[in-house]
């Protein structure tokens, strides 16, 4: 590749705070909130696109707030999140399903709106429209950030940076080791999801219950779908009858949530292999192709599954979403038997329990591994093995191909940012690193705030 020097300048420094979160999704929204929480720390939140929430803003259930057995493992300031939403009527109950342990219905436009309110109340600063490109590091510690923005190249210095950038951002602009996919690099393919409205949910309903010889739904028993929220995964019969005749479907099981109004379905069925999202050409291409495939998606719902046929595309995700990118090289990596096994952590600051669910990076189907219970995460999967003052929180955290695959719902993501951003509150208090607190205050903090540890 041709190169260019690019003089070195003076730029203006934005902000002096104790923490920067960067990435307001559901990860650094519960991060940034936990840090402001004493009301003297002073939090700014950095985020590129033009509103927060990340992925809870694209039409997407949130899942695992409840465990295998049936139980909640996901409360703390998650669940005070969705108290929240609920109190609006824009979040639905945590629903029992066989297949996702539990889903939450939540309206995506509240949660930017309900986001921006919880910073204020916070005393958290938000600035949107602000990419982070680069990590301020000294003596292998980072020190801050470097944001662009209209107003040019600044920087931003802080005593702990929280990089809850889904794809670790500042982690790898840090010199932290990262990794991408399975042992090929093989990535968990994105989706674009869209809503149909003038869906006949009945109808849909009906067909399941009445035949669901026809109507397969994986391991889901068809009473799941007499009443209230569902997500339906199955109708293989349906898609491969649909590409029989010609329609070029991109995924293998019809993936069907129902929305917030009557007559309202979110669709996760398009699927771009090969996308790298840390690559803009690449993803560029991944927009356009996702855009494609979702008129042929249309096409095959409205033609070929009860309910659909008056039905008609009303929202489109602001974005392609990201399953899988970078992940850290943490203190400690989890793994898919740390999970199966049910390891037990001195540190443990999360309990997770969804499925190993990995979408194949190549062809159109999904392998899905049932856990019998609840598992632990550990505050080392958020401490970078070697660089300090940095914790990394999300979907990017210190986890391997496998257990990602678990831990990447969205009720986790939420419950490790409020790991991170209490362990950053409770660092400044002490007065040392964050990668050297001790686990004791941590866990009370969390346990006070409703957390649930086992
Ligand atoms: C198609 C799809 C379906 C899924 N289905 C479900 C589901 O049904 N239920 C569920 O619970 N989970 C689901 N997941 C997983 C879940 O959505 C993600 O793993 C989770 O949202 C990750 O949270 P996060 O906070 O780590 O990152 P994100 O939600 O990705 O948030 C990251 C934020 O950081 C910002 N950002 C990124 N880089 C920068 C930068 N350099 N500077 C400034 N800001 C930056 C982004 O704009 C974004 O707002 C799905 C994911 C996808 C893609």
């Amino acid at each position: 590749m041709k190169t260019y020097f690019e003089p070195a300048r003076e730029i203006p420094v934005r902000a002096e705070v104790d923490v920067v979160v960067v990435g307001g999704g559901p990860a650094g929204l519960m991060a940034a909130q936990a840090a402001a929480a004493d009301g003297h720390t002073k939090v700014l939140l950095l985020e590129s696109r033009s509103f927060l929430g990340g992925n809870l803003t694209i039409g997407l259930p949130i899942l695992g707030f409840l465990g295998p057995k049936g139980n909640q493992i996901i409360r703390g300031a998650a669940q005070q999140f969705i108290d929240r939403l609920r109190a609006k009527g824009a979040a639905s109950e945590h629903k029992a399903c066989k297949l996702h342990m539990s889903l939450t219905i939540i309206n995506p436009e509240e949660v930017k709106r309900t986001a921006f309110e919880m910073m204020k109340e916070a005393g958290v600063e938000v600035q949107l429209y602000t990419f982070v490109s680069d990590a301020i590091v000294e003596n292998r510690c980072v020190k801050g950030v470097i944001i662009e923005s209209k107003a040019g190249r600044q920087a931003v210095f802080a005593k702990t940076v929280i990089d809850c950038t889904g794809d670790a951002d500042v982690a790898f602009r840090s010199g932290v080791e990262c990794h991408k996919g399975d042992k090929d690099g093989g990535m968990q393919p994105p989706t674009l999801m869209f809503s149909m409205k003038g869906v006949n949910i009945p109808a849909l309903r009906k067909a399941i219950i009445e035949s669901p010889d026809i109507y397969d739904m994986d391991r889901m028993p068809k009473e799941q779908f007499a009443r209230g929220n569902f997500i339906t995964v199955g109708l293989r019969r349906q898609i491969n009858e649909a590409r029989a005749q010609g329609l070029d479907i991109p995924v293998s099981r019809t993936i069907l949530i129902s929305g917030m109004a009557d007559d309202e379905i979110w669709v996760n069925m398009t699927r771009v292999n090969g996308t790298d999202p840390t690559d803009p050409s690449n993803y560029t291409r991944c927009e356009r192709t996702a855009r494609e495939q979702m008129m042929v998606v249309a096409e095959y719902l409205q033609k070929f599954v009860p309910g659909f046929q008056k039905a008609f595309i009303e929202k489109v995700a602001p974005f392609t979403g990201i399953r899988e990118s970078r992940v850290i090289v943490g203190k400690y990596i989890l793994t898919a038997e740390d999970i199966l096994n049910r390891k037990a952590f001195e540190d443990t600051v999360c309990l997770a329990g969804y499925p190993i669910d990995i979408h194949h990076a190549n062809g159109s189907d999904c392998t899905l591994t049932y856990l019998d219970d609840a598992y632990q995460i550990p505050f080392r999967c958020l401490v970078p093995a070697v660089v300090q003052g940095l914790l990394v929180a999300g979907r990017c955290s210190s986890m391997n191909h496998e257990a990602m695959a678990s831990t990447r719902v969205m009720s986790t993501c939420m419950a490790l940012g409020e790991a991170a951003g209490t362990a950053a509150r409770l660092a400044l208090q002490k007065n040392i690193p964050v990668s050297e607190l001790p686990y004791p205050p941590l866990r009370e903090a969390l346990l006070k705030n409703g957390a649930l540890l086992g």
